[in-house]
C-alpha cells in the first residue's frame, strides 16, 4: 500500500498498545502518518465494546466517512479492536462502505486483508487465531521514552458486566524470554519507562511454563527480571485483579527499585452483595485487606480504582456500602462508571436494571466524595520534592507536563526535553494535578 494512514484509536491501553502496531505495520508498509482525514488513503477505527455509547461511537463514525468514500474511491476503511471482534459482519451489512474488518487476534493479517480489499472488495477475518500475539508485529510508538508492553492477551474471569473474555478470548502469556527480550530492545531506542499490559496482569504465566522445567512464571518473577534490566527506569503495570493478588507480588513491588509507587486496583462495588452478582469473587474486607498489606508494604503508594454504579439490582444499600469502602479506601484516584449493559454479557439479561436517573444521581455522589478524598490526598504532596518524568507540553504552551512515580501528572513552567527526569518542589495541588517547580536534584538523584 502506498500513501498515507490515519489511526482512531477507542478504549483501553490495550488498544493504543494494538494502533501502535498497526502503525507499525503500516509504516513498514511504505505508509506515513496522516491527521488530515481528507489526506488519508487508510483509515483505522481501532474500536472498544466496554460501554453502550460505543458501538454509538462506531456507527456515527463511519456515517461521517460515507460521503468521503464516495468521493474518494480509493480510500480504505479498515474496523478493528473488540466491536470488530463482537459485531464482525454486522459491521459491513450496516455499512458496506467498510473494506476491512479485523478482529483483536487477527491484527497480524491486516496487511494481507488490505491488499485482498484493493483486489477483491470488502474482507473480514475475525477468527480466534491463538498463536498470534500483536507483540511480535513492528510498532509505532508515540513517546520515545516510553512503552506499553503486552504480557498477555485475553482474560480468564467472568465478570458478568464484561465483555472482554468474549472479544480477547482466554488468557494467553507471552513467554518471558519474549517479554525480556522485547523491553532490551526498548531500552536500547533510548525508552526508559514501560508498563505492563494485561487484561489481569496478577494471573500472568498460568498458561505457559519456563524453558526446560514444568514451573510455570509467576507475575513476580516477571517484575523481578524486568527490574533487572539494564537501563530502565521505571516499571508500571495494569491491571491486577484483587482476586488473583499474592503476597510475592507484594514482595516483588517492595523489592523492585524501578516499580513505581503506583497501582491500580480495580473494586468495581463496595457492596458483598453486588461483587457477588458481578461474580469478583472478593469482598469488601478482603479486598481492604489487600490494600492494607500493599500499603504496609510500600507506604509511598498511591492506588487508583475502576467503580461501576448502578449495576442491576443495587440497592441504596449497597450503594451506601460503596461510599464506606471509598471512605475507608482513600484511593489517590478513581475511573467512575455509569452501569450500561452489554449485549453477550450476563448482567445485561439481570432483572431490576437500575433507572438512568438514579444511577446518575448516585455516580454524582460518588464523584464529590472520591473528588473530595483525591483533594485532599494531592494536597499531601505539597512542599514534597519527588523525581519527575517529563511527558511533554503541559497546559500552556511554555510550560512542561510531566509525572512522578506514583503517578501524578506535575505542570512545570519552564518548558523541558520529554524523556527527561528532573526533580520538583510540589507547590500547588488540584484533585487531578499537582503544580510544582524544578529544584537541583538531591545528591543521591
Ligand atoms: S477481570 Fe473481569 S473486568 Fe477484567 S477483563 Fe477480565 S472479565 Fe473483564
Amino acid at each position: 500500500m502506498n500513501g498515507t494512514f490515519l489511526i482512531r484509536t477507542f478504549g483501553c491501553q490495550m488498544n493504543e498498545h494494538d494502533s501502535e502496531r498497526i502503525g507499525g505495520m503500516l509504516r513498514a508498509d511504505g505508509m506515513t502518518p496522516t491527521d488530515d482525514v481528507a489526506d488519508a488513503r487508510v483509515i483505522v477505527l481501532n474500536t472498544c465494546a466496554i460501554r453502550e455509547n460505543a458501538d454509538n461511537k462506531l456507527y456515527g463514525n463511519l456515517g461521517h466517512l460515507k460521503p468521503l468514500k464516495a468521493e474518494h474511491p480509493d480510500l480504505r476503511i479498515v474496523v478493528a479492536g473488540c466491536l470488530a471482534q463482537k459485531d464482525q459482519g454486522v459491521i459491513q451489512q450496516k455499512a458496506p462502505w467498510v473494506d476491512v474488518v479485523v478482529g483483536t487476534h487477527a491484527l497480524p493479517h491486516l496487511l494481507d486483508l488490505l491488499r485482498r480489499a484493493e483486489a477483491d472488495g470488502p474482507q473480514m477475518d475475525v477468527a480466534e487465531y491463538t498463536d498470534l500475539f500483536p507483540s511480535a508485529l513492528p510498532s509505532a510508538r508515540d513517546d520515545a521514552f516510553r512503552a506499553w508492553v503486552s504480557i498477555a492477551v485475553g482474560c480468564d474471569n467472568a465478570c458478568t458486566f464484561c465483555i472482554v473474555p468474549f472479544v480477547r478470548g482466554a488468557q494467553r502469556s507471552r513467554a518471558i524470554g519474549d517479554v525480556l527480550a522485547e523491553i532490551q530492545g526498548l531500552v536500547r531506542e533510548g525508552v526508559v519507562e514501560v508498563t505492563l499490559l494485561g487484561q489481569n496482569v496478577n494471573t500472568y504465566g498460568r498458561d505457559v511454563t519456563i524453558p526446560g522445567s514444568s514451573r510455570r512464571p509467576l507475575f513476580a518473577d516477571l517484575l523481578r527480571q524486568v527490574n533487572d534490566v539494564e537501563g530502565l527506569r521505571r516499571i508500571r503495570f495494569t491491571s491486577p485483579h484483587p482476586h488473583d493478588f499474592t503476597p510475592d507480588v507484594i514482595g516483588a513491588m517492595a523489592e523492585s527499585d524501578k516499580v513505581c509507587e503506583h497501582i491500580h486496583f480495580p473494586l468495581q462495588s463496595g457492596s458483598d452483595r453486588v461483587l457477588k452478582a458481578m461474580q469478583r469473587s472478593y469482598r469488601r474486607e478482603r479486598y481492604l485487606g489487600w490494600l492494607d498489606a500493599i500499603r504496609d508494604a510500600i507506604p509511598a503508594i498511591a492506588v487508583s480504582t475502576d467503580i461501576i454504579v448502578g449495576f442491576p439490582g443495587e440497592t441504596e444499600e449497597d450503594f451506601a456500602d460503596t461510599l464506606d469502602v471509598v471512605s475507608r479506601a482513600r484511593f489517590d484516584s478513581a475511573y467512575t462508571f455509569q452501569y450500561s449493559p452489554r449485549p453477550a454479557t450476563r448482567a445485561a439479561s439481570m432483572p431490576d436494571q437500575v433507572s438512568k436517573e438514579v444511577v446518575q444521581e448516585r455516580f454524582d455522589r460518588l464523584v464529590a466524595l472520591q473528588q473530595e478524598i483525591s483533594l485532599e490526598k494531592a494536597r499531601e504532596q505539597v512542599g514534597t520534592e519527588v523525581e519527575v518524568l517529563v511527558e511533554g507540553a503541559g497546559p500552556r504552551r511554555s510550560s512542561t507536563q510531566a509525572r512522578t512515580r506514583t503517578n501524578r501528572i506535575v505542570h512545570l513552567a519552564e518548558r523541558l526535553d520529554p524523556g527527561a527526569f528532573v526533580t520538583a518542589r510540589i507547590t500547588d495541588a488540584a484533585a487531578h494535578h499537582l503544580t510544582g517547580e524544578v529544584v537541583p536534584a538531591p545528591a543521591s538523584v
